[in-house]
């Protein structure tokens, strides 16, 4: 194992540790607790490290750099697109990614679906929700998706598997766990209304700073970069 892998190898342990610990602390199971590598602006031959420690997930946020990592990385691995998505890129992620957690707009989400059924395939989605409002992120309101969720139900070539929520970058992530609460209850309302073909089984949220406070409040899913591989500095 070469100093990088080994490197990676020890974060990914350390990361699962404190997941365990915020597991524990609310009584959860770390088993329901995946983590999505965000390899954004790291060259292959480091994903090609995190992949020799056993890590299959991983995230870009960029089309481009997705689809030209994809060829040259192993086959099995797992990719999803955790930036926004363009309805002019669409066609180049359905079929090649296995999760898509952007889905900030109801247009996006006919676009997946037109080339989802043009490709005969099925594309698993989260839709992405702007919890504290900030102008700069995408996503849809609260109230928003609770208005329109009733139209998300059974789209053709189309999933949703949950929801996924960017919380504001804070001093102390703390003051950002109300974001993730609202993120849960937001997802427990949907799951109420029981709508054929929405799913509201994962909750993406969670990053290097805030993780832990977002696994305490229910994340099934988080997407850690810098924790995983380092700072981005190249
Ligand atoms: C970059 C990024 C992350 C990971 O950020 P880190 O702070 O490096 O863990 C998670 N989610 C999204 C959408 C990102 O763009």
């Amino acid at each position: 194992m070469d100093v990088t892998t080994g490197t990676i190898k020890k974060n990914i342990e350390n990361i699962f540790g404190e997941i365990k610990v915020a597991c524990d602390r609310v009584g959860r199971k770390p088993q329901e607790v995946k983590l999505v590598a965000v390899s954004k602006m790291f060259p292959v031959e480091i994903v090609q490290s995190a992949y020799e420690t056993g890590q299959r997930v991983f995230g870009e946020n960029k089309v481009q750099e997705l689809t030209g990592k994809m060829p040259l990385l192993p086959q099995d691995i797992k990719w999803h697109l955790i930036g926004t998505l363009q309805k002019n890129k669409v066609k180049y992620v359905v079929g090649k990614v296995a999760l898509i957690h952007s889905v900030d707009s109801a247009s996006l989400l006919s676009e997946i679906s037109r080339q989802a059924v043009k490709k005969g395939v099925v594309v698993p989605v989260l839709l992405q929700v702007n919890v504290a409002g900030e102008g700069t992120k995408h996503g849809f309101d609260t109230e928003e998706i609770l208005r329109e969720i009733k139209d998300f139900s059974c789209i053709r070539g189309i999933k949703i598997k949950g929801l996924m929520t960017m919380a504001p970058i804070a001093d102390d992530p703390e003051k950002v766990r109300y974001v993730f609460r609202e993120l849960k209850s937001l997802s427990e309302r949907i799951r109420d209304l029981a709508l054929p073909g929405i799913e509201m089984d994962e909750l993406s949220m969670g990053m290097s700073d805030d993780f832990k406070i977002a696994v305490e409040e229910g994340a099934t899913i988080v997407r850690i970069g810098s924790r995983v591989f380092g700072a981005r500095n190249y």
